[in-house]
């Protein structure tokens, strides 16, 4: 039975398959360890695809220690050939801002990015774990936070290049922490807290079913489907409209876009899913055909720092005028990074019926958050969603409309109340959601 192989990989559960035989085990009644290690083989065999031979680099939050483990144990039973993972701690992070002299914010250490970029070139798979505070700087200088934030781009640009272009297989999966639980449910005490965010978690990663990883090849099938009808188009542009109003933006695709979602083959050749979750078909806009203006439908955590209710123009592909509710100096500062963090590098649409726009959490981070709701992203294209891509010089996409930047940032604008047209060079108009769910 399938239940058995997927629980064979834990040594515990000799008394658990037994039981199984006797009841229907629900991964609601599993023991916390075993819900764990379910996400963590669902991350090394479907989120990576890791293959015999290859060496794996974690970068993880220290509160994700036990998952680290677990993953680190599915890599080698995989075959891994060394697992190496660094850690970040939310205090040290903090230390930095409250006590580090002002000089030092432009400085990123180059040696240690360029080590990564130096290890995918010789074929390592990356796992990024994420979950530290959502909010932790929130209450720093935001130009401190932008200097530090600008210093690490120049210096991940490399690593972060064979990233983009999906030369290697790579994934990003979540581990609850005290302090993002605290956020997401901030009536809750701190133990119940933290339990809601695992559930929230595990739900929403798709490990819930008795087979995850045909859960997964299944979902993968269906995102594969809607990409493949999007591409057959080949729309000009897509019109985003709400009834009130707050939203009517018109988003130009790039010449030769290319739709993707739901898994993608590296460079390398391994298959695997980038983010765990996903529910996006995503694709490159136009940087310079880009005209209206959005209202954001979630706020905006990034890099620490909360944004909140979110309102922009564009024109002619440029953000001209943005405002916020909270931290307006935070989305100004990032939109100022370079000449292309005021113009788009991702458009992704995301059903309001997916299940993590159903959980009605607000995660306040965007590896849940943007598989909630349609979204587009400041700043960097993936140069894979344009048709050869990936082997085209960067004058060559900026050439189709690909945007170039050092900042990616993606945020919200769909939910229950949006509409999108995909509209031909002509100018016709073909619904595509309605009320936030494909037509
Ligand atoms: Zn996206
Ligand atoms: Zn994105």
């Amino acid at each position: 039975m399938l239940r058995l192989r997927e629980v064979a990989a834990n040594p515990n559960l000799d008394f658990m398959s037994s039981v199984a035989t006797l009841a229907p085990t629900t991964f609601a009644s599993l023991p916390f360890a075993q819900k764990l290690d379910r996400l963590a083989e669902v991350a090394v065999r479907i989120g990576l695809g890791l293959q015999p031979g290859q060496e794996l680099v974690i970068t993880a939050p220290i509160d994700a220690i036990p998952l680290v483990r677990l993953i680190t144990e599915h890599a080698y039973k995989a075959g891994a050939k060394l697992v190496t993972t660094f850690f970040s701690d939310d205090a040290t992070t903090l230390a930095r801002y409250q006590f580090a002299p002002d000089g030092t914010f432009d400085y990123a250490p180059a040696w240690y990015y360029d080590a990564l970029a130096t290890a995918y070139r010789s074929g390592a798979a990356r796992m990024g774990i994420t979950g530290a505070n959502p909010a932790l700087l929130a209450a720093q200088d935001p130009a401190k936070v932008s200097r530090a934030n600008v210093a690490v781009s120049k210096a991940y640009k490399p690593a972060m290049e064979l990233i983009t272009r999906h030369a290697i297989n790579w994934t990003i999966v979540a581990s609850a922490s005290p302090a993002w639980a605290a956020l997401v449910f901030p009536n809750d005490p701190p133990e119940l807290a933290l339990g809601r965010l695992w559930d929230a978690i595990f739900s929403t990663s798709r490990i819930t079913s008795a087979d995850p990883v045909a859960q997964w090849r299944e979902h993968g099938a269906n995102l594969k489907k809607r990409v493949d009808l999007l591409n057959a188009k080949r729309f000009h542009s897509l019109h985003f409209f709400t009834p009130d109003g707050a939203t009517d933006l018109i988003v130009g695709l790039a010449d030769q876009h290319l739709w993707a979602g739901g898994g993608t083959t590296a460079g390398n050749g391994v298959y695997c899913q980038p983010n765990i979750p996903t529910e996006e078909c995503f694709t490159t806009p136009h940087k310079s055909r880009v005209n209206g203006h959005v209202t954001a439908s979630k706020p905006l955590s990034h890099q620490g720092t909360l944004i909140e209710n979110i309102r922009c123009t564009f024109k002619d592909g440029k953000i001209v005028k943005a405002t916020a509710t909270a931290g307006e100096a935070a989305i100004n500062k990032l939109i100022s990074t370079d000449e292309g963090a005021r113009q788009l590098g991702e458009v992704a649409l995301v059903p309001h019926n997916s299940p993590i726009a159903q959980s009605g959490v607000l995660f306040w981070n965007t590896l849940f958050d943007e598989n909630a709701a349609s979204h587009i992203a400041l700043g960097q294209a993936y140069s894979t969603c344009l048709i050869g891509g990936e082997k085209m010089s960067s004058e060559e996409l900026s050439a189709l409309g690909a945007n170039e930047s050092l900042i990616h940032v993606d945020w919200m604008i769909g939910g229950p109340t949006m509409n999108v047209d995909g509209l031909a060079a002509d100018g016709t108009a073909q619904p595509l959601m309605r009320n936030g769910d494909w037509v």
